[in-house]
């Protein structure tokens, strides 16, 4: 038997009241911010969502203010259908608005986030930050959920949100789920789309040199240079690579490592070919082993 398709609404008050009469009748709102594009990462987050909260909002808008000038915000994909379909059984309620219902002319307010929202992504692409926590607060705005969900997928973006919300005291309560990956280690993102048949297999260089990075640190590595080089090669391998930054930072402030110790995040960002993919891993340091989470 085909599963109930998520109820579809495209302005604020129509959002408004359907989440009100969810309220009304004792249920807690989860929420799950997307560009749409879905796939199984995404649709993690909406099962973490039903798992916790009685009803499950799901929004797909593929905010303006957070692409650059010159990235693909006009060739990014949008299949409404296929997501609907996809979130059938999953999702309570779609909220897909027009830009001019999210940004209308007299818009003027942007929320900047300091030192976590610089490095990074941060550094590459200017204002990201700037598009993704104003959008994300006035979709909170909008929702007012109780519980929100994102993927480690975009660590930063993550730690970004939960900065925002600390510092602006939302009431809602960031959830960070792992990172969904293809059965080869490729992490599942809206952009792998791009990737032509004969990119696919270069980028998988990406969770490969992660891979490494966790094998020399179990192994021993304590030099974050030496950590940086060795994965460098592994993207050398791909000669349609090109990386954008390779990162080993602190966790929680993003601050270089030089030694490591305690949790470390391995992040990167390469280019294969025309598409930008990043990834992720975080490293636990002990004296005598390591693991990941
Ligand atoms: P996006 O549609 O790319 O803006 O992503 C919407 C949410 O899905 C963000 O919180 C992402 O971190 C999360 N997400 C994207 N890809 C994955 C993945 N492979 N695993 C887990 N979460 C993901």
């Amino acid at each position: 038997m085909s599963q109930p398709l998520p109820k579809l609404v495209h302005t604020i008050a129509e959002l408004r009241a359907a989440v009100a009469a969810a309220r009304t009748a004792g249920k807690t709102i989860g929420f799950v911010p997307t560009m749409g594009a879905l796939h199984e990462g995404h649709l993690s987050l909406v099962r973490a969502a039903k798992d916790e909260c009685g009803f499950v909002v799901v929004s797909i808008y593929v905010n303006p203010s957070q692409f650059g000038p010159k990235e693909d915000f006009s060739k990014y994909p949008r299949t409404l259908d296929a997501d609907m379909a996809l979130l059938a059984g999953h999702a309570d309620l779609v909220f897909a608005p027009s830009n001019e219902e999210v940004y209308p002319p007299n818009h003027a307010t942007w929320v900047t986030v300091g030192s976590v929202a610089e490095p990074l992504e941060g550094a590459c692409r200017p204002d990201h930050f700037r598009g993704v926590a104003t959008i994300v607060l006035k979709l909170f705005g909008m929702v007012q959920p109780d519980f929100a969900y994102f993927g480690q997928k975009d660590y930063q973006q993550a730690l970004v949100i939960e900065r925002m919300t600390a510092d602006l005291n939302v009431q809602t309560m960031i959830r960070v789920c792992p990172i969904v990956r293809e059965p080869d280690g490729l992490a599942m993102s809206s952009r792998n789309r791009y990737l032509s048949s004969s990119d696919r297999k270069p980028a998988l260089v990406l969770s490969q040199s992660l891979a490494l990075a966790e094998i020399l640190v179990k192994r021993g590595e304590r030099n974050a240079a030496k950590l940086a080089a060795r994965m460098r090669e592994v993207i050398g391998t791909a000669s349609n690579a090109r990386i954008d930054y390779i990162a080993i930072v602190d966790p929680q402030t993003l601050q270089p490592m030089e030694v490591l110790s305690g949790d470390v995040l391995v992040a990167l960002a390469v280019k294969i070919s025309n598409t930008r993919l990043i990834d992720n891993r975080v490293l636990h340091v002990s004296d005598s082993r390591t693991h990941t989470v």
